[in-house]
């Protein structure tokens, strides 16, 4: 599996103006279950949102716990 590398830093601050290449990682901090999201399923009226906003919204698949951050990177090439 390819690893993911997150951007240090950085985010966009809105999820509609991240750029498509950027790969997007939700992270939960009570867990530390990652997973890849998916911004093709964020409801339209949600894209326009602050990714602080969006962060509220998410739920961890594997603990429930309302504690989800986006991370914000790209996968890197495997050697
Ligand atoms: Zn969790």
């Amino acid at each position: 599996m390819p690893k993911f590398r997150e951007i240090k830093d950085w985010a966009p601050g809105y999820l509609n103006v991240a750029p498509q290449h950027i790969t997007i990682m939700a992270a939960c901090l009570a867990c530390g279950e990652k997973r890849e999201f998916d911004r093709t399923l964020v409801p339209t009226e949600m894209r326009q949102r602050l990714i602080s906003e969006i962060e509220q919204h998410l739920k961890c698949a594997a603990c429930g716990a309302k504690a989800g951050k986006l991370r914000f990177g790209s996968y890197m090439e495997e050697d």
